[in-house]
């Protein structure tokens, strides 16, 4: 049987489970030029919960009683296209369901010698390149500088942070909880800061009284308005996202967004999509790094696909620690 999960319903707020229905439908048949895919892992992205509200962003919302859109990352087993041979293994944007029937559009071969499947729906698939590009592309890192990064013991942030420690920079990450605060550290963070116990903008001026030179902001907000306080000359701010308000329908804009005036910065967004033509690119790159121990990298597996909607809400509540992926 093919197991899919559906959106029910537009949440108000956090996702419930009742916004969602599960089915079991007989596994499909493929067509000419069709692929037929077993996922083995479905990601869990914060994005995931912009998809489920109404009308169109940079991506159309998700329709209801559709299956949820989702990355995936499995093995073919069936082919009617010669491009993909059964046995080998893909990721894309194939939905949170057992099996995935594609024509092959939009998904990546995975290379298993360059890390395991899972790692591509994380470090080395869509938040590795937002990482990837978001600092290098947006953020410009130059020696010397100092990063501040919020969410940072995330998938997004954590990688961020290492690749401005690679290029030489000077790290400040922002996450909640002393284990977040302390894994940061372990992973070469220079200075942290725990938001649910700190005033961040206090703390930030206490760790960089020169300033930041680049915000990389995952999580908008109060923490947001803490980093435009703090901005050194010519100071970069990269809007990646904004988790603390995407459950929230009266979404707070920057109270202090004038101080990108006064420091002469610039504030930038990224959409990763934008970059699929480097992707390859980054993930030699990463893949490098990992090998090499420049780069270190936590997954948070969670097991059964009946769980899609409790583990989607991890995310907001902070209790995934690491790439948070849901194992079929
Ligand atoms: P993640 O950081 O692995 O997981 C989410 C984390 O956000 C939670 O563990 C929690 O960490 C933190 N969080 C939740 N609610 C919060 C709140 N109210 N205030 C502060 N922190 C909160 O997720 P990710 O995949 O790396 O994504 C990070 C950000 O990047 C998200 O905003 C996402 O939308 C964005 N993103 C953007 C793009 C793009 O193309 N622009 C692509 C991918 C991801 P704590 O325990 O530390 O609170």
């Amino acid at each position: 049987m093919n197991t899919q999960i559906l959106l029910a319903k537009r949440p108000n707020g956090m996702a419930k489970d009742s916004d969602f229905d599960l089915k079991k439908t007989a596994i499909p048949t493929i067509s000419e030029g069709q692929i037929l895919i077993k996922n083995e892992y479905i990601s869990l992205d914060p994005a995931m919960r912009g998809w489920m509200n109404e009308g169109t962003t940079y991506i159309p919302g998700v329709p209801l009683g559709a299956v949820m859109r989702a990355f995936a990352a499995g093995q073919v087993v069936a082919s009617k296209n010669p491009d993909f041979t059964e046995g080998s293994y893909v990721v894309g944007l194939t939905g949170a369901q057992t099996y995935s029937v594609s024509d092959g559009q939009g998904l990546s071969k995975v290379d298993l010698l360059l890390g395991s499947l899972s790692w591509h729906l994380g470090i080395l698939g869509m938040p590795g390149m937002t990482a990837y590009f978001g600092i290098l592309e947006r953020g410009k890192p130059m020696k010397g500088e100092t990063v501040f990064v919020s969410g940072a013991a995330g998938i997004v942030g954590s990688t961020v942070g290492q690749i401005a420690k690679i290029k030489g920079c000077r790290v400040i990450g922002c996450a909640g909880g002393k284990d977040k605060c302390n894994y940061l550290q372990s992973i070469g963070f220079d200075a942290v800061i725990d938001y649910k116990k700190d005033d961040v903008s206090v703390k930030l001026k206490e760790i960089a009284p020169e300033g930041i030179h680049i915000y990389y902001d995952n999580v908008g907000g109060n923490i947001l308005d803490a980093a435009l306080m703090n901005l050194a000359r010519g100071a970069r701010v990269v809007i990646c996202g904004a988790i603390s308000q995407y459950n929230d329908p009266s979404v707070q804009g920057p109270k202090n967004y004038m101080k990108i005036v006064s420091a002469r910065g610039t504030l930038t967004g990224i959409i990763v999509f934008d970059f699929i033509e480097k992707y390859p690119i980054a993930i030699l790159q990463l893949s490098k790094w990992l090998k090499t121990n420049k780069l270190r990298y936590q997954e948070h597996v969670v097991e059964g696909i009946e769980n899609f909607a409790p583990a989607l809400r991890m995310l907001f509540t902070g209790e995934n620690f690491g790439k948070l992926v849901l194992k079929i």
